[in-house]
C-alpha cells in the first residue's frame, strides 16, 4: 500500500513526537552511563533538579586532583544516611550559578549548601572553580538566605595555604549567605588532611544536630547503585569494558568515535591515546630510577606549550590487583560481566558498563594508596565474625591507634582488611560499596621537559620512581604511575632488569599495544617572559629540573633560528651525587655550546662532600649576580619540592635581597610579593 503525502506527514508528526518523548530518557539513560560526570540530569538549573529529584541539600566540590571530589561524595553519603538529608553532590561547573541565591524560596524544605574546595597552584581555584569565583565576584548581587558550610583542601607549605576556601568563606558572607560553623582547612603539607576533616565533620554532625534539628540515625551503607550480573555477556562481547579509558574507546565503530579518538577534543574526560616512541633511564643506581619518557603527538592535532603538564591516566599494577581480588574473594569472578542501575537519579557511574570486575579494580579503583580512618570505620559494618567488628571498631575509632596500626604500616585497602581478618577474604563487602567508597585513579601531573619550539610533536616527560621500604613498613611501597613508566622502560629496552611491579602493558582488547598511555595536556601558567631577551633564573633540585629542561631547548631552538639577543639564563640544579642521578648530565654541555656564556648552569650535590650542599647555598654564592639580574627585569623560577625546597629557596631569594639592596626583611618580602603579582616570580611546586 502506497502511503500519500498526508500519511507521511501525519506520520513524521507521530514519529518526531516519539523520539521527543523516548529520547529524553534515552539521552538520560546515556549519561547515566556517563564517564566523568556524578549528575545523571541534564539540566543545568538547579532548582528544577532540586525539585525534580527531591533533594533538600548540595554537596560542590571544585577539585583538582580528586582529593575534594572523592571527600564530597564520602560527606554527602553520610549526610544522607546519619541524617536522612537527600543530598546532591557534584561539581560545581555542572550547573549554572545563578540559582545559588533562589535555592531556600524556589526548593521546599531545603537546608544548606556544603562546599569542598581545594586550593591549587599559587592560591588559584581548581580549573572546575574559576568560572565560579568569576560568577561571584562580577555578577552574584546577593546570596541572601543561603545556609552554607565550608571544607577547604589545602597544603600548608604553600605560601597560600587554603586561599581558596578562604576567599569563598569570605566571599559568601560578604554576598549576605550565613555559614552554619567555621570553615575547616584539611591540611595536605602535614598529612592530616584525613584527620582534620574527620574533626571538622564530627563537629559540623552536632551543629547540625543542634541547630538545625536533624535526627542521628545509624550509619548503614545505603547504596545509589545496584549491581545487575550480566551472564549473557561476556569479555568477548565488543560492548564490554574491559578498562578502557571511556566509553569512546569501546568498540569505536562509528566515524564519530574515531575521530574523537585521533582527533579529541582530549581534556579530563578524554585522553589520548599517546604511543611512547622513545624511554630511558637517567639515573645510574641499582637501587633509584628515574624514567625519561617521549610521548608522540604526531597521529593528532593535540597541542601543548612549553612549561604545560601532561596528565597520564595509570592503571594498576598486576600485583596490586592480585591482592586486592584475592582479598575480596573476587578471583573467581574477575571476568564475569557487570552492569549496574542507578537507584538515586543523582549518581552517575565513573566509568562506562557492562564492564568486568577486574576491569573496574585495575583501571578505575585507587586500590594501592594509604587507606583512610573514615574507609575502615565504614567497612565495620561488613566485618565477618564479631571479633574481626571488635578490632575494627578498635583501630578505627583512635587516631593514635589507626596512625600505628595502619598508616606507619604503610597498609592500603587489602593490606589491613586481609591483617586483621588474619588472611581470610572478605566476601560479605558489597562490591557496589567498593566502587563507592574508594577513590576513583586518577591521572598524575609531570611537568613537561621539552619545548612545543624545538619539540613540536612530542612531549618529554622526566619522572623519579616512587619505590621505597619505609622505615616501619615491612614491604615496599610503590607509586602507580612512576612504576608503570619503569616497566615501560625495561620493556621498550627490552632489558634483563627486573620492574618492581608489573603491570598489563598491552591494556584492554591490546588497546596500549606497543607502549601506549592515555594522557591529556594541562595548561599552566608557568611560562617563559615573551621577551627572549629577558633574563631568567631557573632553581629546579631534582626532577624540578623538568621544565627547565624545555625552558633552555626553547631558548636554544631560538638561537638556532637566529635570534642573537636571547637573555642571561641562571639554572641552579642540585640532586644527591654528581655520579648518581645528575639528570641530563651529557646534554648541558650542548646547550652550552649553542647559548655560549648566556647559559649558566650551577650544581650542588648535596653527598658528595662531607657538608650538604643545597642549591640554597650556591644561591648565596650568586648572590650580586641574582639581584643584578633582578634589577635588569629577570624573571625567577622555582620548581620540584613544595614541601621544603621551594620556601627554603624563596628564604634565600629574601636574604640576598636584604643583604644586596641593604632593605629591611620587610621590604623584601613586598619586593618578592611584587615579582609575583607581575609573574616574575613563578613556581610549579608539587
Ligand atoms: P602514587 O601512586 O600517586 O603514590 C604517591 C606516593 O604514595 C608514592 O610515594 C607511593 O610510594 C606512596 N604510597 C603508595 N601506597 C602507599 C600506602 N599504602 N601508604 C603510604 N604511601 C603510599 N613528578 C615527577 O617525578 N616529575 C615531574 O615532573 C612532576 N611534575 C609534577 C607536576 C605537578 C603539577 C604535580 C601536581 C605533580 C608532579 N609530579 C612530578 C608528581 C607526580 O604527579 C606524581 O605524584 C608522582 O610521580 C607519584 O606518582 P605515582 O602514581 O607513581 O605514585
Amino acid at each position: 500500500m502506497a502511503l500519500d503525502t498526508l500519511d507521511i506527514g501525519i506520520l513524521s508528526v507521530v514519529l518526531a513526537a516519539l523520539i521527543g518523548y523516548f529520547a529524553k530518557d534515552l539521552i538520560k539513560s546515556l549519561l547515566s552511563s556517563n564517564d566523568s560526570t556524578n549528575v545523571s540530569t541534564d539540566s543545568r538549573d538547579l532548582v528544577e533538579v532540586l525539585n525534580e529529584t527531591g533533594k533538600k541539600a548540595i554537596v560542590f566540590y571544585g577539585s583538582q586532583t580528586g582529593t575534594a571530589e572523592d571527600y564530597a561524595h564520602k560527606y554527602a553519603k553520610e549526610l544522607q544516611t546519619r541524617f536522612q538529608v537527600p543530598t546532591i553532590c557534584c561539581d560545581i561547573a555542572d550547573y549554572d550559578f545563578d540559582k545559588l541565591g533562589a535555592l531556600p524560596s524556589e526548593v521546599d524544605g531545603f537546608k544548606f549548601v556544603t562546599f569542598f574546595m581545594a586550593t591549587y597552584g599559587e592560591g588559584e581555584p581548581t580549573d572546575n572553580a574559576v568560572d565560579f569565583f568569576d560568577y561571584l565576584d562580577n555578577e552574584c548581587d546577593s546570596l541572601e538566605g543561603l545556609k552554607y558550610l565550608v571544607f577547604g583542601l589545602g597544603n600548608s607549605t604553600y605560601e597560600f595555604y587554603n586561599a581558596i576556601s578562604k576567599r569563598l568563606d569570605k566571599k559568601l558572607s560578604e554576598l549576605g549567605a550565613s555559614n552554619i560553623s567555621v570553615p575547616g582547612f584539611g591540611d595536605d603539607g602535614t598529612a592530616t588532611m584525613d584527620e582534620d576533616y574527620l574533626a571538622w565533620k564530627e563537629s559540623i554532625f552536632d551543629v547540625l544536630k543542634d541547630h538545625l534539628s536533624l535526627e542521628e540515625h545509624d550509619v548503614k551503607y545505603q547504596p545509589s547503585i545496584k549491581l545487575i550480573p550480566r551472564p549473557d555477556l561476556s569479555i568477548e562481547n565488543p560492548i564490554v569494558s574491559l578498562g578502557e579509558p571511556n566509553s569512546k574507546y569501546i568498540n569505536p565503530t562509528t566515524e564519530e568515535t574515531k575521530n574523537a579518538i585521533q582527533y579529541g577534543p582530549f581534556d579530563h574526560t578524554h585522553p589520548y591515546l599517546s604511543p611512547i616512541v622513545k624511554s630511558k633511564e637517567l639515573f645510574n643506581s641499582e637501587t633509584r630510577h628515574c624514567i625519561h619518557a617521549e610521548f608522540d603527538f604526531s597521529q593528532t592535532n593535540l597541542k601543548y606549550s612549553t612549561g604545560d603538564h601532561l596528565a597520564i591516566w595509570p592503571s594498576n599494577s598486576n600485583e596490586e590487583v592480585e591482592k586486592f581480588l584475592k582479598a575480596f574473594n573476587l578471583i573467581s569472578k574477575r571476568n564475569d560481566v557487570i552492569g549496574f542501575e542507578t537507584l538515586d537519579q543523582t549518581v552517575s557511574l565513573p566509568f562506562s558498563s557492562p564492564i568486568t570486575y577486574e576491569a573496574i579494580v585495575r583501571h578505575h579503583l585507587e586500590i594501592s594508596g594509604p587507606v583512610s580512618r573514615q574507609f575502615l570505620q565504614s567497612v565495620h559494618q561488613f566485618a565477618p565474625t564479631e571479633e574481626i567488628k571488635a578490632d575494627i571498631a578498635r583501630i578505627s575509632g583512635h587516631k593514635e591507634i589507626f596512625s600505628k596500626e595502619v598508616t606507619e604500616k604503610y597498609f592500603n585497602i587489602a593490606d589491613i582488611l586481609v591483617n586483621i581478618s588474619k588472611g581470610s577474604s572478605w566476601d560479605d563487602i558489597p562490591f557496589e560499596f567498593l566502587i563507592e567508597s574508594i577513590p576513583h585513579l586518577q591521572p598524575r601531573y609531570y611537568s613537561i621537559s621539552s619545548s612545543s619550539l624545538s619539540e613540536k610533536q612530542t612531549v618529554h616527560v622526566t619522572a623519579v620512581v616512587e619505590n621505597e621500604k619505609p622505615q616501619g613498613s615491612d614491604h615496599f611501597v610503590t607509586g602507580v604511575t612512576t612504576n608503570l613508566l619503569r616497566h615501560i622502560q625495561l620493556a621498550q629496552s627490552k632489558s634483563d632488569l627486573k620492574p618492581n611491579v608489573t603491570y598489563d602493558l598491552d591494556g584492554p582488547r591490546n588497546l596500549f599495544k606497543p607502549f601506549k598511555l592515555p594522557v591529556h595536556i594541562r595548561r599552566s601558567t608557568f611560562k617563559l617572559p615573551t621577551n627572549p631577551a629577558t633574563p631568567i633564573i631557573l632553581v629546579g633540585p631534582g626532577t624540578g629540573v623538568a621544565p627547565f629542561r624545555g625552558f633552555i631547548r626553547e631558548k636554544v631552538k631560538q638561537a638556532e633560528s637566529g635570534n642573537n639577543k636571547i637573555g642571561k639564563i641562571l639554572l641552579f640544579y642540585g640532586s644527591r651525587s654528581v655520579n648518581e642521578d645528575f639528570l641530563y648530565k651529557n646534554e648541558w654541555p650542548e646547550y652550552s655550546k649553542k647559548l655560549g656564556e648566556n647559559f649558566e648552569l650551577i650544581t650542588a650535590f648535596s653527598r658528595d662532600q662531607k657538608e650538604k650542599i643545597y642549591v640554597q647555598h650556591r644561591m648565596l654564592e650568586y648572590s650580586k649576580e641574582i639581584n643584578d639580574l633582578l634589577q635588569k627585569g629577570a624573571f625567577f623560577y622555582v620548581c620540584g619540592d613544595a614541601s621544603r625546597m621551594a620556601r627554603d629557596v624563596q628564604a634565600t631569594l629574601v636574604k640576598i635581597l636584604i643583604a644586596e639592596r641593604n632593605i629591611t626583611e620587610e621590604i623584601a618580602n613586598n619586593v618578592v610579593r611584587g615579582f609575583k603579582t607581575s609573574n616574575r616570580f613563578q613556581e610549579d611546586v608539587w
